[in-house]
């Protein structure tokens, strides 16, 4: 009765043809909304309860979260692709891109940008999976539990552990919890599955009785062991079981997403594909996450889609690599809870490395940031922009990072002022 249906949750979305399923959120209850998106040309609406609508109109179920799930989970079955499941702090979007990149949108299906929850997971299965033999699956959590509910929808043949660092950890409630969620990937791939994972101590210890490869920088089965920047590509050198391999990137690269690139080379071994990777030549960064564009002369790093120590840390290693003189204009890391003013300090010791910080600070979280490299505090993108622009010659590097509700791509939008390149 679903077949080729198109399911939309938000009735503002709806269209002709389409299936309008009534979610129950923290903020609202789409069934509050079965009317509008009947109106707007659904054909049917999925609900718990009775609405006033005409009553063929409605198809009832017991959970109309669990109904998607189960629709989604059944569409996999349908097909049975080999499913790649990535979860990690960092990285998960790059690393999904790379793989997907690589095999080709034929061959390869991936969940695009955010729709990486038990909620954007199975619509994105359900709308724009068109059976490929590869689902390449990114797998996001807030807290333990979330990812075995994935799983549940698309139990992976390869799951992916890229790292456990401190993002949302506030949200999670704590380093212990982020750990124990997000094992659940490993715990809860196919009975034959491999595991792929970031070559930490904590990790191993947990996993002694499943099947897995390592990845790491110098360390690990497959192993980033060297990198050069030239210009704006990047070429880097791994160690892996079937010997040594060269990749070639035409963007820059930075450590973390190079370390991320080790765990794409063990999925296509355990994969058993062998794509040309000379196509990574082309892949391109994701906008907003560590996107290297040179401006005038000077390398212009926009990260300004999300923060965390970790990949404060990497950007800030590879910004001194790449540029005479690095400098950052940083906002705060937001979903820190409890841990917020910690985070902050530690932010502040991770930057004392650049030459100079000028802070966009528009909430409060960031004043526990203290750095002696802070040349300016402001809320006015133009005065941080002017000021900016006077400290930066040829050949420097500047970076734009903060959590995506800071807004920094306004910054950033101001003093690019129309220029991409
Ligand atoms: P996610 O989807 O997990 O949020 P993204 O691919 O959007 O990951 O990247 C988010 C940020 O994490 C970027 O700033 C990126 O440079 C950084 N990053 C990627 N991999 C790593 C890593 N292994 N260690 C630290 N930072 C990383």
């Amino acid at each position: 009765m679903f077949e080729n249906a198109k399911f939309v949750i938000d009735s503002r979305e709806a269209f002709e043809g389409c299936v309008f399923v009534a979610l129950k959120g923290e903020k609202t209850d789409g069934h509050l909304y079965v009317r509008q998106a009947l109106e707007k040309g659904a054909s049917l609406a999925v609900v718990e309860r009775g609405v006033d609508v005409p009553k063929e109109k409605l198809y009832f179920v017991k959970d109309t979260r669990c109904f998607l799930q189960q629709m989604a989970a059944q569409k996999l079955a349908m097909y049975d692709p080999r499913i790649v499941g990535i979860t990690g702090s960092n990285g998960k979007t790059t690393t999904k891109e790379m793989i997907h990149h690589c095999l080709g949108k034929e061959l390869a299906f991936r969940n695009p940008g955010n729709f990486n929850t038990e909620i954007g997971l199975p619509l994105s299965i359900l709308n724009d999976y068109h059976g490929q033999p590869y689902a390449i699956l990114e797998m996001a959590m807030n807290k333990p539990g979330d990812i075995s509910v994935l799983c549940r929808i698309a139990r992976p043949h390869v799951s992916v552990l890229l790292n456990v660092g401190t993002a949302h950890r506030g949200v999670a409630g704590g380093e212990e919890q982020i750990l124990r969620g997000k094992l659940e990937i490993v715990e809860n791939m196919r009975e034959d599955g491999i595991a792929v994972v970031h070559n930490d101590p904590r990790i191993l210890e947990k996993i002694r009785d499943k099947k897995f490869l390592t990845f790491g920088f110098y360390s690990g089965d497959y192993k980033l062991v060297s990198y050069d920047y030239e210009e704006l590509s990047t070429t880097a050198h791994y160690e892996t079981p079937g010997g040594k391999r060269k990749v070639r990137f035409s963007a820059i690269l930075n450590v973390g997403q190079l370390v991320n690139v080790a765990a794409v080379l063990a999925v296509f071994d355990v994969l058993g594909v062998h794509p040309d990777l000379s196509k990574l030549e082309s892949f391109v960064p994701v906008d907003g996450r560590f996107k290297v564009l040179k401006v005038d002369d000077v390398y212009v790093v926009d990260d300004t889609y999300n923060a965390s120590l970790e990949s404060f840390q990497t950007a800030v290693e590879t910004l001194r690599k790449l540029g005479k003189r690095a400098y950052a204009v940083v906002g705060s890391i937001k979903e820190q809870g409890i841990y917020s003013e910690q985070t902050h300090r530690q932010l502040g010791r991770i930057l004392e490395q650049l030459d100079g910080v000028l802070v966009y600070s528009i909430d409060r979280e960031i004043d526990h940031m203290e750095c002696s490299k802070t040349i300016l505090k402001s809320d006015d993108p133009q005065t941080i922009v002017a000021r900016l622009k006077g400290l930066l010659t040829a050949g420097d590097a500047v970076l734009f990072k903060a959590s995506r509700a800071i807004g920094m791509e306004k910054v950033l939008e101001m003093f690019l002022g129309g220029k991409k390149a």
